[in-house]
């Protein structure tokens, strides 16, 4: 039996712990929903202020140069690419993923159109569980080109491999699901893709600061995702698309603003694509959303992937333990995967009355998360999440589940 004081212990062996006090979380609460939205780092007041008062108040349009404001995009992008395994000059941080994901999906069809040999797909997979904007995206993509693409999904990945086929264009796949925490073999599939011809497009939106990434050696054709959920980059904060430098020559978006213009200051009425991952970008970014992502990255700056990957596993493993042992009466089910390969950073469990529980547990400080059908999902962001928080929470549930203490009548909120 695992006791509080093994865990307590395995904080204090835990060589990211110090890591937990460069983010500003209130007291009594024990945050699991990081993979939603990030908490925040200290740095990121400071940064704010400077950039309302300093470039903005002060320095005024001088600060799209003075203080780079033109360049944050790719800057940025420069910064995050080793966490995704991606080379400098690959990654911009900009617009959302939901706009990301439709530019990447026009380009990675449009490059499969003007080939003669793959011209002929018309077909997109992707899974009926993917997050429903990605879905949402393809379908009002193909719906505008009006040129009979149309989606495949399928209900398990075991699926994929057939579904990626001859007709197919481009799977565009989340490597891992929001809902269960599923994580893809990311190599195999995109290697499975390119022996069928397809093109393999990732949405990392979980993946992003939650497990280790290697885009290059993957094989992957092009990635998009979010920072404002494990990276910590704020509230809404712009998400990121790669394009792989060996994809930019062919890679051709459909939002073709005049930050995705060559010489965007000649002011030339005729579009023409900057080089390299500039032409990823559409229109102006908000400055001050763009400048807070940074607080995060400097975070991880300061910690592998690696490191973070160990105590992430190590947290889920502790959770998954816990809940079974602690909570073995009651109607749970383990919908996360338990094998490591396969699992992202989060865990994720049923219950018959799965949205009173949550409520419940939020009213008591714990912080997780509901997503339909009956899910409750807890997030673990090893840069902030103790070994105790764990046990705590668990606790809580526990108690929880043993009183009934929880409202099966609760009302919805507009966000779950
Ligand atoms: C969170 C998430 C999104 C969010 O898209 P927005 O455009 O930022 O609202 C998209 N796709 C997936 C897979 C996600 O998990």
């Amino acid at each position: 039996m695992i006791s509080r004081h093994d865990c307590s212990t395995r904080d204090l062996d835990d060589p990211l712990a110090p890591l937990r006090q460069q983010f500003d979380l209130p007291q009594g609460v024990i945050y699991l929903d990081g993979n939603s939205l990030g908490a925040r780092p200290k740095t990121a007041l400071a940064r704010a202020q400077h950039v309302i008062t300093a470039e903005w108040g002060t320095d005024l349009i001088r600060s799209w140069n003075s203080a780079g404001w033109f360049d944050l995009p790719k800057r940025l992008g420069d910064r995050l690419a080793p966490l995704l395994g991606a080379q400098t000059g690959e990654v911009v941080i900009t617009d959302t993923t939901s706009v990301n994901l439709f530019k990447a999906l026009a380009a990675a069809l449009q490059m499969q159109a003007s080939d003669p040999a793959q011209a002929a797909r018309r077909v997109i997979v992707s899974e009926r569980s993917n997050f429903p904007t990605d879905l949402y995206m393809a379908q009002g993509l193909a719906a505008w080109l009006d040129r009979g693409y149309q989606l495949r999904l399928v209900d398990s990945p075991e699926e994929l491999a057939q579904a990626i086929a001859a007709d197919c264009a481009v799977a565009m796949l989340t490597h891992v699901n929001y809902r269960t925490g599923y994580q893809h073999d990311m190599a195999a599939i995109s290697s499975h893709c390119h022996a069928q011809g397809a093109l393999a497009l990732w949405d990392l939106a979980h993946s992003a600061g939650a497990v280790p990434l290697d885009l290059n050696g993957a094989g992957a054709d092009l990635a998009v995702g979010c920072t404002y959920k494990y990276l910590n980059g704020g509230p809404g904060s712009p998400a990121f698309i790669w394009v792989p430098e060996k994809h930019q020559a062919r890679f051709r978006q459909p939002l073709s603003g005049w930050w995705g213009h060559a010489t965007p200051f000649a002011m030339d009425p005729g579009f023409a694509p900057a080089d390299g991952i500039a032409r990823a970008l559409c229109g102006t970014q908000p400055i001050l959303s763009l400048a807070l992502v940074e607080c995060g990255l400097e975070i991880f700056a300061q910690t592998s992937m690696e490191a973070i990957r160990r105590k992430s596993l190590a947290l889920t493993d502790l959770f998954i333990a816990l809940v079974e042992q602690r909570c073995a009466s009651h109607p749970l089910g383990l919908v996360t995967p338990r094998e490591h390969a396969r699992r992202g950073s989060q865990v994720s469990f049923t219950h018959p009355h799965g949205y009173a529980v949550m409520q419940a547990l939020i009213a008591r400080g714990v912080i997780g998360d509901y997503r339909e059908p009956a899910i409750m999902r807890f997030g673990f962001t090893p840069l902030y999440t103790s070994f105790a928080d764990v046990w705590d929470a668990v606790e809580i549930l526990r108690d929880i589940l043993d009183t009934q203490a929880y409202d099966i009548a609760a009302k919805r909120d507009a966000v779950t």
